[in-house]
């Protein structure tokens, strides 16, 4: 199950905004404000489920809760031609 929550995470990381399916953290509640994932290995050491969804904040706390301090960095899914091209 952990696989297909990967695999449909970066599926949606390749469909445009606004056409993903919306998702609310199981936590606080908050629509995900930003396309994001985590690899398995870290979701799991953090959440200790393969399942669920939390936004990026959420995240972020139960890390620290757990010892793992996190360092977030945006990257590019899907039109990395964009990237060169500028844009
Ligand atoms: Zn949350």
């Amino acid at each position: 199950m952990g696989k297909l929550l990967v695999a449909a995470k970066r599926l949606l990381c390749r469909l445009p905004l606004g056409l993903g399916m919306v998702e609310f953290c199981k936590k606080c509640g908050q629509r995900q404000p930003v396309v994001w994932t985590a690899r398995d290995e870290l979701w799991l050491a953090v959440t200790g489920s393969p399942h669920g969804v939390l936004c990026p904040g959420c995240f972020d706390k139960a890390a620290e809760a757990k010892g793992l301090f996190l360092r977030w960095k945006p990257s590019v899914e899907g039109n990395r031609r964009a990237l060169l091209n500028g844009g």
